[in-house]
C-alpha cells in the first residue's frame, strides 16, 4: 500500500495548511497573498480544480506550475522533506494564487518576485537560517533582494510591498540569466489564465449541467500551452 502521508499530494497540502504558510501576509500589486489565499489552493487541489503531476524536471528547476493545465509540477521522490522543498512548493502556489485569481495586465516579473516573497517568508517564518545565497552575482543580487524585503515584510503582516522594493526584486528577477533565458523581461506579460475547471463550472451553469467540472483544455483557453514560470 503507498504511504499516503508521503505522497505528494499530502505534504503539499500540509505545507499550505502549515503555520509557516499561514502566517504569511502581505500584498503584491492585485494579489493579497496570505493564509486564506494558500487555504484556497488547498482546497483547489482537494476538488481537483489544481493537479500535482509528478515527472522528472531539469536539475536547476525544484518544481513549477502550469498555467495552462493548471498544474503543479514536482519531481519523482518529492517528499517536501526539507525547509527548502517546501518553500518550493509555497512559490510554485503563489503562482496558482495569481492563476487563481487572474487579474489581467500583469507582469510576469511580478508574479515571479510575489513568488519569491512568499518563499522566503515561509523559510523566515519556519526560524530556520536563510542559506547564503551562491552561483553568481545575478543569484547573490536576487536572494539578497528577495530576503531584504522580506524581512521588512515580516515586520509588518499584511503591508503591501513598497514600489520601489518590487521594482528592484523585478529587476532582479527580469537580469537573472534563469528567467532571462525563459524571456521573462521586466515588462514581459503575466501568462495566467484563470483555473479551467472554475470557468467550465461558471459556463456551465447555465447551459449543460453535465460538463460541470469536466476538464476540456479546449473549451475556453487560447494561450499555447506550458509555462514559463518556473
Ligand atoms: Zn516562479
Amino acid at each position: 500500500m503507498p504511504d499516503q502521508t508521503h505522497s505528494p499530494n499530502a505534504s503539499i497540502l500540509a505545507t499550505l495548511r502549515s503555520a509557516e504558510a499561514q502566517r504569511i501576509n502581505f500584498h503584491l500589486g492585485p494579489w493579497h497573498i496570505d493564509g486564506a489565499a494558500f487555504e484556497r489552493i488547498a482546497r483547489a487541489i482537494e476538488v481537483g480544480d489544481i493537479k500535482i503531476r509528478v515527472e522528472p524536471l531539469p536539475q536547476d528547476v525544484e518544481a513549477r506550475y502550469d498555467d495552462f493545465n493548471d498544474y503543479v509540477v514536482v519531481p519523482p521522490a518529492f517528499f517536501a522533506g526539507t525547509v527548502g522543498d517546501r518553500a518550493a512548493i509555497i512559490h510554485e502556489c503563489v503562482h496558482a494564487i495569481v492563476d487563481l485569481q487572474n487579474s489581467k495586465g500583469q507582469f510576469e516579473s511580478s508574479n515571479e518576485a510575489a513568488a519569491f516573497l512568499a518563499s522566503f517568508l515561509f523559510r523566515l517564518n519556519s526560524g530556520e537560517a536563510i542559506p547564503p545565497a551562491t552561483g553568481g552575482n545575478a543569484n547573490v543580487r536576487l536572494v539578497t533582494t528577495a530576503e531584504g524585503i522580506a524581512r521588512n515584510l515580516q515586520k509588518q503582516p499584511g503591508a503591501a510591498v513598497p514600489t520601489r522594493d518590487l521594482s528592484d526584486l523585478r529587476w532582479s528577477i527580469a537580469t537573472h540569466p534563469h528567467y532571462r533565458t525563459k524571456g521573462v523581461t521586466y515588462i514581459s506579460p503575466n501568462s495566467s489564465d484563470g483555473l479551467f475547471r472554475l470557468k467550465m463550472r461558471r459556463k456551465s451553469e447555465n447551459t449543460d449541467p453535465n460538463r460541470r467540472g469536466q476538464t476540456d483544455l479546449n473549451y475556453t483557453k487560447n494561450l499555447p500551452p506550458g509555462s514559463r514560470l518556473a
